[in-house]
């Protein structure tokens, strides 16, 4: 039985009777840029997150770096995130001229240990950016009261959460600015690139509005430096379709990493989950120090299984001139240890079962 990490096949095959005829509906319409399903997109998508105002563009990175120059981060300036991401997460720090200042990472979550923060903060630092990664929400209140006393910003990367809940809100929600992306492989997915960012306050977002169209806020008249970042009309309108499923699909992959928790106990460290918030499963990610050994039994049973994320930021070759003194004893262990399994709404229970049995095979 082969298995894909994602199976966008079979989700396809699900809503293509609904998405096809929209797709053409919007094609015949003409309105490729700005057009009625953008806008329309873009106030359900803040509906569905609680918040005033959600502006959409054209990546979750460029989405991250819009928020990151809204908030006025510059040259000098330091961003407090996790070296155990995406490299958008920091590559967009830099981009602004600023400098990422990575905090380990808890054992357990695999998102910033809250209790190092504090001490990363310097007199240069100005914001936080947390990722909710994998989908499992940020224990924010505390990063929100640190944020507070240091008067820093707090911008969510959300791109592995959204549909997420913490504290009674939504992942994106909580802090000054959340980012999320419609990579095809994310929870709520476009059939390309596309990002969101959602904010409360009036200001940002009309500065977040600016920024990513060319810097203008009178058509012609630039004001700031600022970027070409659009979602387009079609993906506008698969979007649109997806949101409406969003929850009953985060719930059909709480119910597999469920299973997931089931056939594997005892055998591998499962996913951590405090029930403090709602986590998506964007990835079902294990730790064992048989790590390579279970990849390479699943890999020959034609079972997908990534390594989310093999090298962390701090030892990328780009920072190597910036980051090679840092040492982050808990990100290392973690990255390699790490094995994510297929995740999909899709995925069958006899799937999971399978999945199962072939590591306890290879581990028994
Ligand atoms: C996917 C991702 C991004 C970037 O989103 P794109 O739409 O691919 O540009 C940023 N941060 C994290 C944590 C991600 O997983």
């Amino acid at each position: 039985m082969n298995i894909p990490m994602l199976d966008l096949k079979a989700e396809y095959a699900l809503l293509r009777d609904e998405i096809e005829p929209a797709v053409t509906e919007a094609l015949a319409a003409c309105q490729y840029i700005g057009g009625p399903n953008v806008k329309a997109f873009e106030a359900e998508a803040a509906a569905y997150a609680g918040v005033r105002h959600a502006i959409s563009c054209a990546s979750g990175t460029d989405a991250l770096l819009i928020a990151l120059r809204a908030i006025g981060i510059k040259p000098g300036d330091e961003v407090i995130t996790t070296a155990f991401t995406f490299v958008a997460t920091a590559s967009t720090v830099v981009m602004c001229g600023a400098k990422p200042v990575f905090v380990d990472i808890d054992p357990r979550t695999f998102n910033l240990d809250l209790n190092q923060v504090e001490a990363a903060i310097t007199p240069a630092t100005r914001a936080i950016v947390p990722v909710h990664l994998f989908g499992q929400p940020v224990h924010l209140e505390s990063l929100k009261a640190l944020c507070d006393k240091h008067g820093l910003k707090l911008i969510e990367d959300a791109a592995q959460s959204f549909g997420a809940d913490y504290a009674g809100r939504k992942s994106g929600a909580y802090g000054d600015i959340g980012c999320t992306s419609f990579y095809p492989s994310k929870n709520l997915s476009a059939f390309g690139d596309g990002g969101l960012m959602i904010t409360d306050d009036g200001k940002l977002a009309a500065e977040l509005r600016v920024l990513a169209s060319h810097g203008s806020r009178v058509r012609y008249h630039h004001h700031v430096l600022g970027y070409n970042s659009r979602l387009d009309e079609i993906q506008a309108v698969i979007l649109r379709v997806k949101l409406k499923r969003l929850d009953h699909f985060n719930d059909r992959r709480r119910a597999i990493a469920d299973s997931y928790n089931q056939e594997l106990a005892g055998l591998v460290e499962t996913p951590f989950a405090d029930g403090r918030g709602r986590h998506v499963y964007h990835q079902y990610t294990i730790l064992s120090d048989r790590r390579d050994a279970i990849q390479k039994v699943l890999t020959d049973a034609g079972i997908a299984c990534a390594v989310y994320y093999p090298v962390p930021l701090h030892r990328q070759e780009m920072f190597a001139a910036t980051h090679g003194g840092v040492r982050l004893p808990v990100t290392e262990k973690v990255a390699q240890r790490c094995l994510s399994l297929p995740i999909s709404p899709m995925l069958k229970d006899e799937q999971v079962r399978h999945i199962g049995g072939v590591i306890r095979q290879a581990l028994t």
